[in-house]
């Protein structure tokens, strides 16, 4: 029997590592201002009245004589993306241009934010004060959130896993260590609670992240249930079935996927509701999201790409940060995530395709790729939470089909489902928080194509066409008559690489949507 990779504990503590982690910078709203103990000021300007706010930033910076010098204001327009450095003394003062006010649409403000966060340096003895770009009550949420996410996403670099001295954000990471601060300044308080909402859900993503940047080795089934169970908020119920209890439920499609993996499969249950009587009582809104620690493929084994299929794990880390959201922003209603946990793998033991497995519902399904592997975790899972829980309103989500990648050529998940108004209600907070979401129909024809010659139903379509929409239509026949229910395949938006605007590996994108939408 192979042994299981073992890293020494004292050094990889993935507990202890987290929690340095998040310890990394530390964010607060402020609506006082002040100049000493900040390294830099970012201020962000459009082209119109450029002059007079400018002259009311330099009497705001105390600058001697009220006004820049000359110089600065000849060379520097506030057109989109333009940037200028200025120094008073040892305090730096960024102006960056987001174009004309009411042309720059918010999409690009929150990609600048996103790139001025990712370009400022994440020294561990670095301050920051962001001066936030207010306006009229329409439209503010999204506003804050496009510089508030926008900056904190940004900012985040996963180095975890670097040696001492070898992490580029330079950090020392030991004890006495310090952290960048960040403060964002609004001369109002009222804004407070709304930052403070976006940087809640901002640093649990930046957790999300770091957990889908962990590797097999070390974020395995075991470590990450246990990090779960220790990682949840007060008032966030935990509980988790392994193998035994996972077949006493007739979970066989959750076993049969994690059968050449020598850990064992879990599930694990979240469960949170708001303190008033009236959420206890209520149903809930069920989170379900796919949790492959690992995807080799299995016997239809992945040719490319391997070393991304840690990221396999998403959907499930992002369901677990809305239930932690929604507890630690205390929002009233009910909440219940379930996290089916495996791994897909190559071994004497491992399923194979053609293997016919009878599913918690009834349905037997005839496995056509072993590479097809979310989709039926996620029905046991769906078929468990439609049983013990009656939803209001269901949501999976995981990184299900390539093709989601290619079909927006990964700018957008995708989603379906059977309720319309709730599909509108999560693409339109999607596409106003630009994690952007669109709806795939899911017509009854398609399910000619998973006509099995031997069982139930395939796993996969006979054609091999339109596969994003028959994972959905696929798992449509495990969903309980009258429950409503939403399909999310984040497969195209689960990492960044290359982007100007984040620092590479997972985003955990679509997280801070589904806690607006669902809230
Ligand atoms: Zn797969």
């Amino acid at each position: 029997m192979k042994k299981m990779k073992k890293i020494s504990k004292s050094k990889l503590n993935l507990q202890k590592m987290m929690e340095r982690e998040s310890e990394k910078c530390s964010y607060q709203f402020v609506w006082k201002h002040r100049i000493s103990g900040i390294d830099t000021h970012i201020f962000f300007l459009c082209s119109h009245g450029i002059k007079r706010e400018m002259d009311r930033i330099a009497k705001l910076m105390r600058v001697p004589g009220g006004k820049f010098p000359k110089k600065l204001y000849e060379s520097f327009g506030g057109l989109y993306g333009e940037s200028l450095t200025h120094y008073l003394d040892e305090t730096r003062i960024l102006f960056v241009g987001y174009g004309k006010e009411g042309e720059c649409d918010m999409e690009r403000l929150y990609d600048l934010c996103r790139q001025v966060g990712k370009e400022s340096e994440c020294s561990g003895k670095s301050s920051y004060m962001i001066h936030l770009v207010g306006g009229d009550k329409k439209g503010i949420q999204e506003k804050i959130h496009h510089q508030v996410s926008g900056f904190i996403l940004g900012h985040y670099r996963f180095d975890l896993l670097k040696s001492e001295g070898l992490k580029e954000s330079g950090r020392k990471g030991r004890k006495g260590e310090k952290s960048d601060q960040i403060y964002f300044y609004y001369p109002k308080a009222s804004l407070k609670g709304v930052v403070e909402k976006f940087i809640t859900m901002s640093r649990v993503q930046n957790e999300v992240r770091a957990l889908g940047n962990l590797p097999q080795n070390i974020l395995n089934a075991d470590s990450y249930i246990n990090y779960i169970k220790k990682a949840c908020p007060k008032g966030v119920k935990v509980r988790v079935m392994r193998n035994a209890e996972l077949k006493k439920n007739g979970m066989n499609l959750i076993l049969a996927v994690n059968q050449g993996s020598e850990v064992e499969a879990g599930l694990v249950i979240l469960e949170y509701s708001g303190k008033d009587k009236g959420s206890r009582k209520e149903k809930p809104t069920v989170l379900v999201g796919k949790g492959v620690i690992y995807d080799t493929g299995g016997y239809d084994l992945k040719t490319r790409g391997m070393a991304d299929m840690k990221y396999d794990m998403l959907g499930s880390a992002v369901m677990y940060g809305v239930i932690k959201s929604h507890a630690l922003l205390k929002s009233p209603g009910r909440y219940v995530a379930l996290l089916p946990i495996v791994e897909n793998l190559v071994s004497s033991r491992a399923y194979l395709s053609g293997d016919v497995i009878e599913s918690r519902c009834g349905l037997r399904v005839e496995v056509t790729d072993t590479d097809a592997e979310g989709r039926l975790i996620l029905a046991d899972a769906i078929c468990y939470a439609c049983d013990h829980f009656t939803p209001k309103l269901m949501i999976d989500i995981g990184t299900l089909s390539g093709d989601a990648g290619y079909m927006f050529a990964n700018k957008s998940a995708l989603i379906m489902g059977n309720h319309h108004p709730s599909v509108q209600r999560i693409m339109d907070t999607g596409m106003s928080l630009h994690e952007k979401v669109w709806e795939l129909p899911m017509w009854a024809e398609y399910q000619d194509d998973l006509r099995s010659d031997v069982a139930d139903i395939r796993s996969t379509g006979i054609s091999g066409k339109a596969g994003a929409i028959i994972v959905g239509t696929f798992l449509s026949n495990f969903v309980k008559k009258g429950i409503n229910w939403v399909h999310l395949d984040i497969a195209g938006v689960d990492y960044a690489r290359g982007s100007p605007y984040l620092h590479n590996g997972a985003k955990g994108e679509i997280l801070q949507t589904l806690v607006l939408a669902t809230s």
